[in-house]
């Protein structure tokens, strides 16, 4: 059974996976705040999950999974900042808490990792994520692995200046994320919440504000998603992140957006970016899924286990 947990900005969410990758439970609870905090927390939540399945005893691998900056190799993470983490080995303290062996990742890279697993693609396949949340973040999974690149930016596609007035937060004016965001979204169209985030259905009512809001955030998305099957050749793009708790109607405005663009184009067209596209169903801890698939060379190194089992 493999263990994985994702500490989020506001919760924590452990799952134990069965031998055939089932879920076989879960557990939640509020993040902590700072590095001790954080680590006590998912001790704790890690605990209970697998208090379930008979112990730490019957996990064979462990991951976890948080935003920032990460470095699998060394099991640091480091600019947590929702988190109050400025620098935190988190490999080594949730590890020794634990009594396991904890490998660890960016929780987007892990997020994605989990959506291969639970697509069903297949280790040979290609898949794109793309969270949909404050800002916009992306990561690809191929061969079965996350695709980091030099500093782990592959995937970064949020930061691709795309047109606009709108300073980034990195630094650059007019990025994607600074249109195809939930930021990007309230900036837009402020009375969100006053709607129930019914942005579609605001705009199908005339609403003008939401129309312009949906179009701009539609034409960012399918922009996103564009880049992305051309950039990694992705079979399939999963989305996830707070935007798509707006469900099937914004997803089916996606979708016309794409389907409008590719009318034009008998290459786009060939893609079939519409039918690739599809939406995480809410509540699925997707981020802990990917962590307990999580992997270190080091893990491999230590246990040996391709070399004897073949
Ligand atoms: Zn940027």
């Amino acid at each position: 059974m493999r263990l994985g947990v994702d500490i989020g900005g506001t919760k924590t969410a452990a799952v134990v996976l069965g031998d055939d990758g089932e879920v076989l439970t879960t557990a939640t609870a509020p993040s902590g705040r700072g590095a001790v905090d954080v680590v006590a927390q998912a001790t704790r939540i890690a605990r209970l999950a697998m208090a379930e399945v008979g112990g730490p005893g019957a996990i064979t691998a462990a991951g976890a999974c948080i935003p920032g900056l990460v470095d699998p190799a060394a099991g640091t993470v480091r600019h947590a900042v929702n988190l109050e983490v400025e620098h935190l080995d988190l490999a080594r303290d949730l590890g020794a808490a634990l009594g396991l062996v904890v490998s660890v990742e960016n929780d987007v890279k892990s997020a994605a990792l989990g959506a291969h697993h639970l697509s069903g693609l297949g280790a040979a396949r290609t898949l794109a994520y793309l969270n949909l949340g404050t800002g916009l973040a992306a990561a690809v999974v191929h061969a079965g692995e996350v695709v980091r690149g030099v500093d782990g930016v592959a995937g970064e596609i949020g930061h691709l200046p795309f047109g606009g007035d709108v300073v980034c937060a990195c630094g650059q004016t007019g990025c994607l994320e600074t249109t195809a965001s939930g930021t990007a979204l309230l900036r837009m169209w402020p009375e969100a919440a006053a709607h129930d985030w019914d942005l579609v259905g605001a705009a199908a009512r005339g609403d003008s504000a939401a129309v312009l809001a949906a179009a701009s955030l539609c034409g960012g998305v399918a922009l996103a998603v564009q880049v992305l099957v051309l950039a990694s050749g992705a079979q399939s793009v999963v989305m996830s992140g707070g935007l798509t708790a707006m469900g099937e109607p914004l997803l089916e405005a996606i979708r016309a957006e794409l389907r409008i663009r590719a009318a034009s184009s008998p290459f786009l067209g060939s893609l079939a970016l519409a039918e690739r596209v599809s939406f995480l169903p809410a509540g699925v801890p997707v981020a802990a899924i990917g962590a307990a698939r999580l992997t270190t060379p080091e893990v491999e190194t230590a246990t040996g286990g391709a070399a004897w089992r073949s």
